[in-house]
């Protein structure tokens, strides 16, 4: 039972086995499906790196980044797999207004989108958020910089015509809500509660303790992970993961659920590896794929 007794399950390894996507020996790329990831801008490139990484290694069939053109070279010679869409810039590592229909278009040609990781936050990104919750009828990952933009706007949900995911930390879940951070720290199945119902969209307010809130009041609470995850990118990785699985068919509540213990589990793996201390955020991308290989 949760601070103010709401009810709630904790995630079971034989549930995640049981949702998880198998693949099946008549398909090909198209079957795992396609997704568009904003991310990177000048200074956070490596963000948009991991989260690629990361929607790669959990299945998915095509990604395609979209990116400040700037950030071309060093994308693709990390991730050759990645299709990359750059657009053309204004200002260094920020993609012009100009630019804003591409993206859009683009996005409409996938089977999710997801924007945030590293992306910053500017004038642009307001009117991307602003059209990819209003006029793009594909579900919706947010994270990140992402939801710092969506935090100058939060009435926007309620014209949504997509289902969403937001994966806020507690700073991006006091911006969202205006609350404390003590007090979300204090209460996260609460918050996250009221909020995915509030706004019929579904929450995962990461922390020690990961808690998923879906639009209909249920609670699942995460107990993969460990304090070696911690650090710089780790969060980029799991919407990666959440981005890879709803490409992949999904639902939106199932993929945040799985993608929240395999995250956690990727971690497990690796703290054994390497060390809680020597854990970063890449060594989550090689776990993830061991971390299929347990469960499968
Ligand atoms: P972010 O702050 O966006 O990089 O996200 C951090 C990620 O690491 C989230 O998925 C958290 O659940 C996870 N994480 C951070 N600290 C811990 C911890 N002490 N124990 C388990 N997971 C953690
Ligand atoms: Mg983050």
């Amino acid at each position: 039972i949760g601070e103010m007794g709401i009810p709630y399950q904790t995630i079971s390894e034989s549930d995640v086995r049981r949702i998880i996507p198998k693949r099946q020996m008549n398909s090909h790329k198209g079957t795992y499906g396609k997704a568009s990831l904003i991310a990177g801008s000048f200074g956070m490139t490596g963000a948009a790196i991991l989260a690629a990484k990361a929607s790669l290694r959990s299945g998915i069939g095509l990604l395609k980044l979209v990116i400040p053109e700037s950030l071309h070279t060093i994308i693709t010679t990390n991730v050759p797999e990645v299709v990359t869409v750059p657009l053309m810039e204004t200002r260094r590592g920020v993609f012009g207004i100009n630019q804003v229909e591409k993206l859009i278009q683009n996005c409409k040609g996938s089977d999710v989108v997801a924007i945030g990781p590293g992306c910053g936050q500017n004038a642009e990104m307001i009117e991307v958020v602003r059209q990819l919750i209003t006029q793009v009828d594909k579900p919706l990952v947010i994270d990140a910089d992402g939801l710092n933009t969506l935090s100058k706007n939060v009435e926007l949900l309620a014209n949504r015509v997509n289902g969403i995911v937001i994966t806020p930390h507690p700073g991006e879940m006091s911006r969202l809500t205006g609350l404390t951070i003590e007090a979300i720290n204090q209460h996260p199945i609460d918050t996250a509660t009221e909020f995915a119902v509030k706004w019929q969209i579904v929450v995962v307010l990461k922390g020690a303790r990961t808690v998923v809130a879906l639009p209909d009041g249920s609670v699942y609470v995460n107990l993969t992970g460990n304090p070696g995850m911690a650090t710089a990118g780790s969060g980029d990785v799991l919407t990666g993961i959440i981005t890879s699985l709803i490409a992949q068919g999904m639902t939106l509540a199932n993929a945040a659920i799985a993608g929240v213990f395999l995250h956690g589990y990727s971690g497990d793996i690796m703290a054994v590896q390497r060390g809680e201390h020597g854990l970063i955020a890449g060594d989550l991308i090689e776990g993830i794929t061991q971390a299929f290989n347990a469960l499968l």
